[in-house]
């Protein structure tokens, strides 16, 4: 399970910074307007997967 490092708010969306727990860091955009789906940055396959 990722641990949540940091959440902030932008123009687009709230931002999610969160540790793997395989060490990788990954940012995840989550859009105000609710229709969009989220976007990822840094997902690692093997975690996602799980
Ligand atoms: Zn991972």
């Amino acid at each position: 399970m990722a641990k949540i490092l940091s959440r902030h708010s932008t123009s687009e969306g709230t931002v999610v910074w969160s540790r793997c727990d395989c060490g990788r860091l990954h940012m995840v955009l989550v859009p105000y307007d609710t229709a969009r789906r989220p976007l990822t940055a840094g997902t690692c396959p093997a975690c996602a997967a799980g």
